[in-house]
């Protein structure tokens, strides 16, 4: 952590020179009691199209869900996409590329996993196939039991992590994460040769923020709390506003 991000966030960016990296829940889109219910405006969709076409091509979406996730939101827009915190990503020339390595180890951390969240409602698995989400927003006092599980079960194989995130603990392949994503965007045409900037609101997005730093790009943290980004936007509102200026 460096100095207290600032609030003045750039808005005017060479189109050709930039690359662009958002994160959707709590940064595009608000967040919501379940996953299914979250919607990303049509606006902010159209928005994301010209950014796409100004800068041809260079936009991608760094999210925890799924790339079938990412598309039933942003439908009909297609985008290069992340998903599962860098476990998936589809590249600009729409070739996939999966992680694999931890299979094994999430299908015995799967079955924990089931067997500690039982058939209880306040407490809900979401199997996404690299990561498996374990969400409390209906229970928040069951915060400390839910994280310190998940701790002990990353802690006991290595090819294993536990993100934590709003009301969520993740359980990933340890071998990705966000960051690891957009440096492999970096490395690839449109994106590659640009100054990237990344805007998310949560701490599977520190990762990002960092690979941004380091690429002497622009990071933006939507909403409070410690972070590596450089910049701050206080809330959704504030990032569809800084949308608008990017493509005024
Ligand atoms: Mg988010």
């Amino acid at each position: 952590m460096g100095d207290a991000p600032r609030t003045d966030v750039p808005t005017r960016f060479p189109p050709r020179e930039t690359a662009w990296f958002f994160d959707i829940d709590g940064t595009l889109a608000e967040m919501m009691p379940a996953p299914e219910m979250v919607q990303v405006a049509p606006e902010v969709a159209e928005r994301l199209t010209m950014l796409f076409g100004v800068s041809q091509g260079a936009v991608a979406v760094v999210s925890g869900r799924s790339l079938a996730s990412i598309d039933t939101l942003l439908a009909p827009l297609v985008l290069p996409a992340s998903g599962q915190h860098g476990a998936q990503r589809r590249d600009a020339d729409g070739a996939v590329h999966e992680a694999g390595a931890a299979t094994a180890s999430l299908a015995a951390a799967r079955q924990r996993i089931a067997a500690w969240v039982g058939g209880g409602p306040s407490i809900r698995a979401e199997d996404k196939g690299h990561a498996i989400a374990i969400h409390y927003r209906a229970a928040p006092e069951l915060a400390d039991a839910v994280h310190d599980f998940a701790q002990d079960l990353a802690a006991a194989d290595r090819n294993l992590r536990a993100q934590p995130g709003k009301m969520v603990v993740e359980i990933l392949d340890a071998a990705h994460d966000k960051g690891a994503a957009i440096r492999a965007f970096l490395a690839e045409s449109p994106f590659r040769g640009r100054r990237p900037v990344f805007i998310g609101d949560d701490l599977g997005d520190e990762p990002g923020f960092e690979a941004v730093n380091r690429a002497g790009g622009v990071s933006i943290k939507v909403g409070d709390g410690p972070t590596a980004a450089q910049f701050r936007l206080p809330d959704v509102h504030a990032v569809h506003a800084w949308l608008a200026a990017l493509v005024a």
